[in-house]
């Protein structure tokens, strides 16, 4: 018979259903831990988020989907057929590129297909794009198991053969260019290199300032394939919620952890409304500023981490539009005519009045997700993250300046086509997610050093509390966090 403290040790706590407390959940309940999921939000995902209007569903938050075998490998390792619970397809197109002149391009993800069409279109000779993928698919496969896949700060990460590997090709990792430096080297068409240098904002970074090794990131979409969940990507979270009850795990909805229990070097348990709960291991997938600041009481980190420059933020307008618009794809984007001036604006705390313009539209996939003849237009810039600007005033204007451009480029009347509308600015996704300031993916990568400044999975300072989620190694987007919640949980011992 086990003694109290013994059942505590096997009692772990996850603070947090972002997509890195589900997978960690999981992980935990799979190594014997008596495992509890605690959630502020009345539901889980996070930022995986999920809207209803007007006959119309939207997904609220992420909707490109890379590496999907990281979702897989959690029903797998649970013993089950992921397939049984979770399906997705293989995207054609990854984005259809509009710019103010008319060009128009579509990223096809069967590289050789985009090049054609690409040399087409831009003028670029299709074996310089291709040449381009091949570096960024050998950057992959230097740096993934160093830098996405392991705790690279601890040292014994240093000594392995695959470091010693790094260390030999350095040069090959641009670090001390920039991620448009390296593009504009290899290409002569300004709209090829506005396309590449684009990949900077998926992490929320600027491609004039973020390293050129994080031209990794195009090697994701066009050399392994983009793909889309057959119901949207709420079913990413559906998914591993229905996995993770199989599985054991106590989801605790609409409770919130105020505090965290400190003994000496160890956590001892949580408190919510509820009361306290003790437990063995911690695991935190909340953003680690709001974390030390309000759950450990600890302002010195959180200033540390604080002094890091955030990630962008995004603004998002959820249109149910009365008709549908065939010259739209699943994933559009709608460049600016200025993009330094963009990302200056941004670096400022501003919006420019020619942003980018990414168009979303899920029914393309989900015929479901929009009425017959209509469309579900999910529409976002990218917005600096909130400096305590006047968002009122930004949205009006970003609203019309949206409508414009998309007017102009589309030849119709936007205004009148939009039936009903929703906004998700700066600041409702920090209340929401708890996300500071409402960055959309932690600190931002916009120096050679952000990746090693990023806060770890472990802290020495507690034996039994971990890190996972968008704002700590190795970073924001939905693969990261998987595997953030893999780094973490392989440090944590089973369950004795
Ligand atoms: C608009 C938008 C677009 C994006 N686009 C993409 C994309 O296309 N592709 C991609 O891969 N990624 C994208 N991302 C990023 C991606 O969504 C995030 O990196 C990822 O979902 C973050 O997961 P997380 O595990 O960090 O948890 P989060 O999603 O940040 O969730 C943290 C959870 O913790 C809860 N919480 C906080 N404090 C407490 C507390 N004290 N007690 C209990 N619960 C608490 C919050 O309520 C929240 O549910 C996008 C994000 C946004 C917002």
């Amino acid at each position: 018979m086990m003694n109290g403290e013994d059942m505590n040790k096997k009692r772990a706590v996850v603070i947090g259903a972002g997509i890195g407390g589900l997978a960690t959940a999981v992980r935990l309940a799979l190594k014997g831990y008596e495992t509890h999921l605690y959630e502020k939000n009345g539901s889980a995902g996070g930022k995986i988020g999920e809207l209803r209007l007007e006959g119309c569903r939207f997904d609220t938050g992420p909707s490109l989907f890379t590496l999907p075998d990281l979702v897989d490998e959690l029903f797998t390792l649970a013993g089950e057929n992921p397939r049984d619970h979770f399906r997705y397809i293989p995207l054609e197109s990854s984005c259809r590129y509009f710019w103010d002149d008319g060009m128009m391009l579509n990223a096809w993800t069967d590289r050789h297909r985009f090049a054609e069409e690409a040399e087409k279109v831009t003028g670029e000779p299709h074996e310089n794009i291709l040449g381009f993928l091949d570096e960024c698919a050998e950057l992959y496969d230097l740096t993934a198991g160093i830098f996405i896949f392991s705790p690279f700060y601890q040292f014994e990460n240093f000594r392995k053969p695959e470091s010693l590997h790094v260390a030999r090709n350095f040069r090959k990792l641009h670090a001390f260019s920039t991620m448009h430096g390296v593009i504009s080297r290899r290409f002569r068409s300004p709209k090829l290199i506005q396309l590449f240098d684009r990949y900077a904002t998926y992490n929320g970074s600027s491609p004039y300032r973020a390293p050129g090794t994080l031209n990794v990131i195009a090697h994701l979409e066009h050399n392994m394939g983009a793909f889309f969940p057959e119901k949207g990507m709420r079913e990413i979270v559906d998914a591993l919620e229905g996995l993770a009850n199989r599985c054991g795990v106590t989801i605790h909805t609409g409770e919130e952890v105020v505090s965290v229990v400190k003994e000496g070097k160890s956590i001892r348990g949580v408190e919510t409304s509820s009361g306290i709960t003790s437990c063995g291991v911690v695991v935190s997938d909340v953003d680690v500023i709001p974390f030390y600041r309000k759950l450990l009481k600890e302002e010195g980190p959180a200033r540390k981490q604080e002094r890091q420059e955030r990630s962008t933020s995004a603004l998002i307008f959820y249109w149910a539009m009365n008709r549908r618009f065939e010259e739209l794809d699943l994933h559009n984007i709608f460049f600016s005519s200025d993009y330094p001036g963009e990302f200056r604006a941004l670096r400022k705390g501003e919006v420019t009045d020619d942003p980018t313009v990414y168009l979303f539209a899920s029914s393309r996939v989900v015929p479901r997700d929009a009425p017959a003849g209509k469309d579900n237009w999910f529409v976002m810039i990218n917005v600096p993250y909130d400096r305590g600007q006047d968002w009122k005033r930004i949205v009006r204007a970003a609203c019309a300046n949206i409508i414009k451009k998309l007017g102009r480029r589309l030849g119709c009347d936007i205004e009148a086509a939009i039936d009903a509308e929703e906004v998700l600015d700066p600041k409702l996704i920090e209340r929401l997610t708890a996300s500071h300031r409402g960055a959309l993916y932690g600190s931002s990568s916009n120096s050679r050093f952000a990746a090693f400044r990023r806060h770890p999975n472990v802290r020495n300072r507690y034996d039994n509390l971990w890190f996972v989620g968008g704002s700590v190694h190795p970073g924001g987007g939905i693969p990261l966090c998987l595997a953030s919640a893999r780094i973490a949980c392989d440090m944590i011992p089973p369950a004795e």
